[in-house]
């Protein structure tokens, strides 16, 4: 039952010709056999245009800069809700396209190129001359590293420190910072004329990644996010949601995480999310992909007391 409410929510939302989306939606693809893309939101002031998350292929970053070229208006200011390379390798791309564009972001992605993404760069040069490694993920390797090697691309020039406001012609969107959620530093941002929140990986369909994640953070930003007046939930992969959508996933992550800080079996916790967010684990086509992250995220992750140290607030 569950699955056909999400479902007929998305149809809902697609469908309501009657009040277009002042944004055009560019859904990130998780193409076989490699590396993901984040979905892309665009906003169109009366002059130019600001785009939330650039994707990490050309192919998805060259769909933003198709749609600026079409509307004949540069993109003038970029927004990383993370520093993933998911959502922040098109940087590059766009600003070579609109050397002008602003970049904001938190400066968690500092910390990340120190730590978590200068960790696999042996491993990255040895896969780019292993001939047994196939051409796409080697394409996928050379990405991660023209990113990492290219700061002054991913570091922003509008730091987001605390809440801020983001004007584009007579729109304003709020900017909103949450700490320690997905991670060190995630920025959502709320636009309250379209009653839109677009949320980056905080809200992950068929569930959340919790690679960098802190569980005690991330439960207080999707409350936070629950507490605003919004009508349509962006996550930073799958489909757009509802607010009771997104309140569903939030008691779904809640008695996940929850299951993850007791003393409960990894696989009862598996189950709490396959059957609390059963709606979002129909949305993918292999529901033991789901099933295999949420065990490895378990014991991997949530129950590592190093991996605490480092994502959580100290
Ligand atoms: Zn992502």
């Amino acid at each position: 039952m569950a699955t056909i409410a999400v479902a007929a929510l998305v149809a809902g939302l697609a469908g309501s010709a009657a009040a277009p989306a002042p944004y055009t939606f560019i859904e990130g693809k998780v193409p076989a056999g490699v590396q993901p893309d984040g979905n892309s939101i665009m906003f169109e002031g009366p002059k130019d245009m600001l785009v939330i998350d650039t994707g990490r292929h050309p192919e998805h970053t060259d769909k933003i800069i198709a749609v600026a070229k079409a509307k004949n208006k540069p993109i003038t200011a970029i927004i990383n809700t993370h520093w993933h390379l998911d959502h922040a390798t098109g940087n590059a791309r766009i600003r070579a396209a609109y050397p002008g564009a602003r970049l904001y972001a938190s400066t968690a992605v500092e910390g990340a190129l120190k730590g978590f993404l200068a960790r696999n760069v042996d491993q990255a040069r040895a896969r780019l001359d292993d001939p047994a490694v196939p051409e796409p993920q080697k394409a996928d390797t050379r990405l991660y590293l023209a990113a990492i090697n290219d700061p002054a691309n991913l570091i922003p020039d509008q730091p987001v420190r605390a809440a801020m406001p983001v004007k584009l012609g007579g729109r304003t969107l709020q900017l909103h910072l949450a700490s320690h959620a997905a991670t060190e530093g995630d920025v959502w941002v709320h636009d309250p004329a379209s009653k839109t929140v677009f949320v980056g990986d905080l809200v992950v369909i068929p569930l959340p990644f919790f690679d960098t994640g802190c569980a005690e953070g991330w439960r207080r930003a999707l409350a936070d996010i629950d507490q605003l007046d919004f009508q349509t939930l962006v996550p930073g992969h799958g489909l757009p949601m509802d607010h009771a959508a997104f309140s569903s996933y939030r008691q779904a992550f809640d008695a996940f995480t929850a299951c993850a800080d007791s003393n409960q079996a990894t696989a009862s916790c598996v189950a709490t999310w396959m059957q609390q967010g059963a709606a979002f684990v129909a949305m993918h086509p292999d529901p033991k992909y789901t099933e295999a992250a949420l065990a490895y995220y378990v014991d991997q992750v949530l129950r590592v007391p190093a991996k605490r140290a480092e994502y959580c607030a100290k």
